[in-house]
């Protein structure tokens, strides 16, 4: 669980690389950050065939999974906020709440519609739904974080706004420890400026 919990990380970090940028590094720097991910190419539905877009490939395609997927991660984020939200993967047909444990059921099977449901309940009807199409890997997505207490385990960077997956059961508001000092420093600085009354 806690090691498929980490492949999840490393699937929403691969999501931010800047593969142009990745490109232009040294051969050992490009097949250190491949290295880095390359349990996501191989686990996640349809990355089989991307090993080159850290060596010279075409990465356009690549750019646009990324792009959809960060929008898709936050919708959800977004809707999670609201603790009385319902969930439902279609095709599984299980049904979970944001103030529950996410459980979006057994991984099924890509060829279907990968659409997640959303909305809450309004004097006992549903209300506000909204569909989301979401790209390849959705399965795989949801049965990785199943059981989790999806609010705190996907989140915004409270400074930077980077979407981070948090491996741990304690409550995270930063996508590392960067962010937290830096955090940290902007507290003590805002704190001082009040002091000082300026
Ligand atoms: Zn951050």
């Amino acid at each position: 669980m806690e090691n498929d919990k980490y492949l999840l990380s490393d699937f929403v970090d691969f999501l931010h690389v800047d593969f142009e940028s990745v490109q232009k590094l040294p051969e050992n720097g490009r097949r250190d950050i491949f290295e880095k991910y390359k349990r996501v190419l191989i686990e996640f539905p349809g990355l089989m065939g991307y090993t080159d877009i850290f060596f010279n490939g075409d990465i356009s395609a690549i750019v646009d999974f990324q792009k959809k997927w960060l929008e898709c991660l936050s919708w959800i984020i977004d809707k999670l906020k609201n603790p009385e939200m319902f969930f439902q993967l279609e095709v599984t047909h299980v049904l979970c709440r944001s103030s529950d444990k996410l459980l979006f059921g057994p991984a099924g099977d890509d060829k279907f519609r990968n659409v997640i449901s959303a909305w809450y309940d309004s004097d006992n009807e549903p209300a506000g739904r909204e569909e989301k199409e979401f790209p390849k890997g959705v399965f795989k997505f949801f049965s990785l974080l199943n059981g989790n207490n999806a609010q705190n385990a996907i989140r915004h960077c409270a400074l930077c706004n980077r979407i981070f997956i948090n491996p741990t059961l304690k409550t995270k508001l930063y996508c590392s420890p960067k962010c937290q000092k830096n955090a940290g420093v902007q507290r003590v600085r805002a704190k001082q400026k009040t002091n000082k009354g300026e």
